[in-house]
């Protein structure tokens, strides 16, 4: 059989689907979700069998890999049932999820059974108190305990997310990288974006990647280890004697637009091409007049053609959406 190939007008190509699961959220992140925010009513989110439907169609144009986010994708009601009808689409090589580990641990066997091997988790703080204050809930040990039981399981790679922001969280830098001295675990540091509360994100809270690299030094040379087609846009390094390794998402520092392989389901069912840029196409509105398969292809394909080249927030631009509806 011919390998599928998607790709769009700058010669990339699309493998890679984020499918937004649902808006909500258990944690209420200051910079996310600080607030219960108007939610998507149930008949606003696609159904678990509209979204296998629309996931089977990306997967014959040739869409490779899903991850499912949210909101957090682990309060949706069933969604074991759902994970494992995912694990049934044929040519759907690759299955990962990011969730803030609540109810990881709870969930760790069937995400294992159903084929899934690789979490992000997100985690900013090390401190059980901040976490409290940074996401409203006392719930550091639950997510703890999800990241151990993950990485007993066998799951691999797992990566922890941390947001670096400055007087939030910057002092315990080092402190993650430890972490990934210690363990066999991906620590990735994501750079702030203008995306979510505009009250929070502030340039002052920004940190480039670059000042992140330089303060981990304390600890040893970071050597760049040679990464796979799949990987994603981390840079990833490792320290000397470390047994995982580090990586770094630079959004607003290092744009990767060039390389970007995205497409995005959102929670309200738009396919958007771009995290930062809000055009978006309404599938869901199509699904329900009764589209054809070819129908939603189309829709699929024009979503593609209307990728931008690169977003332009470092260049002004702002981007309105709401990163539990789009899919962060
Ligand atoms: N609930 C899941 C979780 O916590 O991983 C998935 C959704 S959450 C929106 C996905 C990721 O987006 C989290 O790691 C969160 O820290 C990150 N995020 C949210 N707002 C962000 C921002 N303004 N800049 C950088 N990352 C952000």
């Amino acid at each position: 059989m011919p390998v599928k190939k998607l790709t769009d007008l700058f010669d990339r190509t699309i493998s890679y689907l984020r499918v937004s699961l649902t808006d909500q959220c258990n944690l209420r992140c200051i910079y996310c979700t600080p607030a219960p925010l108007s939610k998507l009513n149930q008949a606003e989110l696609l159904t678990y069998e509209e979204l296998l439907r629309v996931i089977g169609i990306c997967v014959d144009l040739g869409i490779k890999k899903v991850r499912l986010t949210g909101g957090e994708p682990l309060v949706r009601k069933d969604v074991g049932s759902f994970i494992q009808g995912l694990s049934l689409i044929s040519g759907l090589e690759d299955i990962r999820l990011t969730t803030n580990g609540v109810y990881l641990a709870e969930y760790c066997d069937l995400l294992y059974e159903a084929g899934v091997r690789k979490l992000n988790i997100s985690l900013d703080t090390l401190k059980p108190e901040r976490f409290a204050h940074i996401t409203g809930t006392a719930c550091f040990d639950k997510v703890w305990n999800g990241i151990e039981r993950a990485c007993a399981k066998g799951f691999s790679p797992v990566k922890i997310n941390m947001v670096a922001m400055r007087g939030v969280n910057d002092d315990e830098l080092v402190d993650f990288a430890r972490l990934a001295m210690e363990r066999a675990v991906q620590v990735r540091y994501i750079e702030f974006m203008p995306i979510g509360n505009a009250a929070v994100w502030g340039k002052e809270k920004y940190i480039p990647s670059s000042e992140i690299m330089a303060r981990l030094q304390v600890l040893g040379t970071l050597e760049p280890v040679d990464q796979q087609r799949m990987d994603g846009p981390a840079k990833v390094y490792k320290i000397a004697g470390g047994k995982g390794s580090i990586g770094f998402i630079s959004p607003l520092s290092h744009k990767f637009c060039e390389k970007c392989n995205r497409l995005r389901l959102t929670s309200a069912g738009r396919l958007r091409s771009c995290l930062l840029s809000d055009k978006e196409k309404d599938l869901k509105t199509l699904l329900r007049q009764g589209a054809s398969d070819e129908e939603i292809a189309e829709l699929v394909l024009q979503t593609i053609a209307a990728k931008p080249e690169g977003h332009k927030v470092t260049e002004g631009d702002s981007c309105h959406g709401r990163m539990s509806r789009i899919g962060g």
